[in-house]
């Protein structure tokens, strides 16, 4: 609901801003402004879509990630084993962008349903995202990442590691 409204309200301030610059070079300021208008609508698309992922989470149903390590779509593959593959992320948010999976879902839909039976995967998981990030060069600072749930913005429930690197990173994140 508020979502909703608030959808509306930063796309009528949009238009509004739009229209008040016409066709005049818009300053530095209002650039600026218009920037942070679409960071806040992009993330609530993100929280949007992360929560409709949710529903559907635990019903089994194969994901994106399936097609990839089927190879039936395509994906630009850093590193592969037995049992993990790593691939570029569609969407990067840091010159380089890996998502680590594991071949086989075995339940790890999120980490937060992870059991014991999963320990020694998990472990591969982390240990492919340092080897990841040795090839990719960023051994010297790199980040890993799961989101998990919704209120973390998970969008696949097919459990994955995003190591990103190769520029400063911040904290806190957001
Ligand atoms: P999450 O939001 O669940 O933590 O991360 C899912 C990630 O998967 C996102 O960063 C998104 O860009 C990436 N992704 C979604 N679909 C595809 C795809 O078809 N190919 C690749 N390479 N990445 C994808």
């Amino acid at each position: 609901m508020l979502g909703k409204f608030w959808n509306r309200y930063t796309a009528s301030t949009t238009t509004r801003a739009v229209r008040v610059l016409g066709t005049a070079k818009p300053s530095a300021s209002i650039v600026n402004f218009r920037r942070s208008l679409c960071r806040i609508s992009a993330t609530n698309n993100e929280e949007a879509s992360a929560k409709a992922a949710a529903a559907n989470a635990d019903s089994g149903a194969p994901t994106i990630f399936d097609k990839i390590i089927a190879k039936e779509i395509p994906s630009t593959i850093v590193y592969e084993d037995e049992k993990v593959l790593a691939f570029r992320d569609v969407n990067p948010q840091a010159p380089v962008h890996v998502l680590v999976i594991p071949k086989l879902r075995d339940g790890l839909t999120q980490l937060g349903k992870a059991e014991v039976r999963h320990e020694q995967i998990l472990g591969q998981l982390l240990y492919a995202a340092r080897l990841v990030a040795e090839k990719e060069g960023i051994l010297d600072g790199f980040r890993v990442v799961i989101n998990s749930g919704p209120d973390a913005c998970q969008s696949v429930y097919h459990l994955h590691l995003h190591v990103l690197g190769g520029r400063q990173m911040k904290w806190p994140p957001g």
